[in-house]
This record gives C-alpha cells, sequence and structure tokens, in this order.
C-alpha cells in the first residue's frame, strides 16, 4: 500500500471526523454508499450558493452558469468512462433506474415472445426484477446463469445458455455480495457472437476498476454516483449511441422533446430525449466533482491500496476462529462477506456497531445468490480509500470479541 496514505485522504472526508458511540469511526460499509469527500459537498454548496438555477431552458445568467456546469459533469462521466461521446451518458437516478430505463424501453421496443434474457445468479434485485416485468410483459423468458461454488459466474454454463434465442445478457461487473469481479469482456464476446445486447451493472466496478466502455464493448452500462464518493440521486446509464438513437424515450415531458404538437410530437436528441424533467442538477455536479477526486488519487493507486486492504482483511478474518468467509473467487474488488457459526449476521452487525465499526448484514439485495450458496445472509466488510491496516485490525478484534459474547 505504499505510496497510498490513508490518513491524509481521512481528513478529506468529514463523516471520518466525528465519533460514533464515542469512539473512532471505522466504515466499512463502502459498498453501499462511500462517504463524500469535501470538494463534492462544497461543489454542490457552490452551486446552491452562485449558480442555482434549472438547465437548458432559461434565458439568463445563472442558467447558462447550471447549465454549462451541468453539461461538464456529463463530460467528465464520458471521459472517465471512456464513452465515444457525452451523448452516450444519460443521468439518471442511479444504477436502478439506468436498468430500468433499458428494459422498458429497449426491452419493450426489441423483446418478444420465446427470446430470453440471460442474468446472472449473482444479480443485485434491480438487475434481475425489472428484467422479470418486461419479460412478463413481452412473452420473453428470464434465465438464471449458475454461480459456481467460489461466487463467480459460471463461463462454461453462461456458453451453454447463449443461443439465437438470446436477446440481452444482464450481469454484475462486480458482486456487491461477494465482490468478485467477472471478466466482463468474455461475456460480451460470447454474446456478440450470438446477436444478444449487453447490460453491465457497474455499481461495484466503477469505484474499484478502470473503466472502458468501448474496450468491454459493452451495449449498455449502468452506474449510482453515491457509490464513487458522488452523492444520492443521480447515477448514469451510458449506452451505444446507435443504440439510444434507436430505442423510443423512457418518459415524458419538459425538455426531452424537440416539438410537441397534439397531431405530433417528435422527440430530443440524446441524451436529452431521456431526461425528462428537470434533472438532478447539483447532484449531477457533485458526481463531476466526484470523479475530479478520483482521477486525483487514481484509478491504478487505488486498486492498489484496495487490493491490500483485502488480502489483509481477508487473512485476519481467517484468523477469527468459527468464521467462514463466502466466496473465494480470484478475482474481487475490496469485499469481504462472512458468517459465523452460531451467530446470525445480524447480530455480527450490532455487536460490532457497539465498537463504532460499520459493516452491512443482511441478503445484499441478492436473494438468489444466498439460496445458491446455502445462507441466508453474510455480514459484509467493503473497504475504500480511506480505510487502513487499522481499520482491518478493528474489525478482526471485534470479531473476535462478538465470537466470544455468544
Ligand atoms: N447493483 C449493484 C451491484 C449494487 O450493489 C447496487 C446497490 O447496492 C445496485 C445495483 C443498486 O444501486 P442503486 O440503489 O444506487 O440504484
Amino acid at each position: 500500500m505504499s505510496g497510498f496514505q490513508p490518513e491524509k485522504i481521512r481528513v478529506d472526508f468529514p463523516t471520518l471526523s466525528r465519533r460514533v458511540r464515542d469512539r473512532r469511526l471505522v466504515y466499512l460499509d463502502n459498498a453501499a454508499s462511500t462517504l463524500k469527500p469535501r470538494p463534492v459537498i462544497d461543489r454542490m454548496t457552490r452551486y446552491y450558493e452562485d449558480e442555482v438555477s434549472n438547465v437548458h431552458r432559461g434565458a439568463h445568467y445563472l442558467a447558462e452558469q447550471g447549465t454549462i456546469a451541468y453539461e461538464a459533469a456529463r463530460a467528465k462521466v464520458a471521459a472517465f468512462i471512456g464513452a465515444a461521446s457525452p451523448a452516450e451518458v444519460v443521468f439518471t437516478r442511479g444504477t436502478t433506474e439506468s436498468i430500468n430505463l433499458v428494459a422498458q424501453t429497449y426491452g419493450r421496443a426489441n423483446l418478444n415472445a420465446g427470446d430470453e434474457i440471460l442474468v446472472s445468479e449473482l444479480e443485485h434485485h434491480s438487475n434481475i426484477v425489472p428484467w422479470q416485468m418486461i419479460a412478463g410483459e413481452r412473452g420473453a423468458r428470464v434465465r438464471a446463469i449458475p454461480v459456481t461454488d467460489s461466487g463467480e459466474i459460471d463461463f462454461a454454463a453462461y456458453s451453454r445458455l447463449l443461443s439465437t434465442r438470446t436477446r440481452l445478457v444482464a450481469i454484475s461487473w462486480c458482486s456487491n455480495a461477494l465482490g468478485t469481479v467477472t471478466d466482463v469482456k468474455a461475456f460480451v464476446d460470447a454474446a456478440h457472437a450470438v446477436g444478444a445486447r449487453v447490460v453491465v451493472d457497474a455499481a461495484q466496478a466503477i469505484q474499484h476498476l478502470e473503466t472502458d466502455v468501448q474496450a468491454l464493448d459493452c451495449d449498455f452500462l449502468a452506474f449510482s454516483g453515491h457509490k464513487v464518493y458522488g452523492p444520492y440521486g443521480i447515477g448514469v446509464l451510458y449506452g451505444r449511441a446507435e443504440l439510444l438513437e434507436a430505442m423510443p424515450p423512457y418518459q415524458g415531458g419538459g425538455s426531452m422533446i424537440s416539438e410537441v404538437a397534439f397531431e405530433k410530437t417528435t422527440y430530443a436528441p440524446i441524451p436529452q430525449k431521456f431526461e425528462a424533467g428537470t434533472p438532478s442538477i447539483s447532484a449531477a455536479i457533485g458526481l463531476g466533482s466526484a470523479i475530479d477526486y478520483v482521477n486525483a488519487l487514481g484509478l491504478g493507486n487505488i486498486e492498489a491500496h484496495e487490493r491490500g486492504l483485502l488480502e489483509a482483511a481477508t487473512r485476519a478474518l481467517r484468523s477469527v476462529p468459527g468464521l467462514r468467509i463466502i466466496g473465494d473467487s480470484p478475482r474481487k474488488a475490496a469485499i469481504v462477506s462472512f458468517v459465523f457459526d452460531g451467530i446470525h449476521p445480524s447480530d455480527i452487525g450490532s455487536l460490532v456497531d457497539q465498537e463504532g465499526i460499520a459493516i452491512r448484514a443482511g441478503h445484499h439485495c441478492a436473494q438468489p445468490l444466498m439460496r445458491r450458496l446455502g445462507v441466508p445472509a453474510t455480514a459484509r466488510a467493503s473497504f475504500s480509500v480511506y480505510n487502513s491496516l487499522e481499520d482491518v485490525e478493528a474489525l478482526r478484534s471485534a470479531l473476535v470479541k462478538a465470537k466470544e459474547f455468544f
């Protein structure tokens, strides 16, 4: 973890200076939401203090400033994910809305009776339920791609499921429940070989891995601002320009039209066609700042730092008597899911919370995965740029104490 100084980075995150249960906060629930650095908070405040106005509508100075900042944020996102153009970046409320948008527009226009959508067993519910909904409406079928015992999407099984009936494949780049990182490019290539489109859920990848949508060759990619040091209420749908152009709009209203008449309404060019109504302007601008923040740290440095934390946490947790790590893929982001003999995960969460340590316990919105792995729930520690070996040790010692308590 050389060169990367979490103690210096911690200072950028005001939440980390507060005490929790009269202790130093050890925040290990980063897969749920990362904390927000000062530059993001300040940038959003500046928008509200100096630039507040609606975008794409006003003729006045403030509206112009707000629109410039909003579109600059879009350009930052486009560069960050390697999109060919900012027009391929649609602002949404988050990953969930991005996936629903694809299901309700691309899905409704392109799925027919007998078509298949392949969805892996390790998906978050937001990459399962929207597909079930549109499949039900269109007479299409959702088929589950099995997961191996180590928590990876089974590529061989996937290859067997792929056929000319496959219209769409929806997979996570990184599992929120286990941390497994999928070789998305291999899945994309295999899908394209049968003429299927691929939707990548990058909610847990965008903050850990360099994203290049053109190199991945994916058709759609979704993520949320709040998991990459940005604000709530903003997310991104990347879509290949030619697909977005051909898709019908998602919601109707202001800003998404070219001309409205009772006889016929025409729509705005992409991406505005998909951004009906007043968008989450301050949040988009905040996301732009979050991207600046990540770029300044460098995703390569972030990856190396988090890999060190993952290795240390895996070693430390393995040493705790009675603890079993769930998911042991050799390619993982800094997420460790675990269960304890005889202690329910939610009790683990409550016990370590008494020590000022924030982890997550539950099914992680991945009930099919929990069922597949034969556990009702897990406890999950997820690490980020401001975490340190001290945090790993705090977790280990709190878990040993929890074990003694039971
Ligand atoms: N996909 C994955 C892998 C996630 O981890 C999450 C959130 O935890 C989501 C989708 C949904 O994200 P959001 O609730 O921000 O829409």
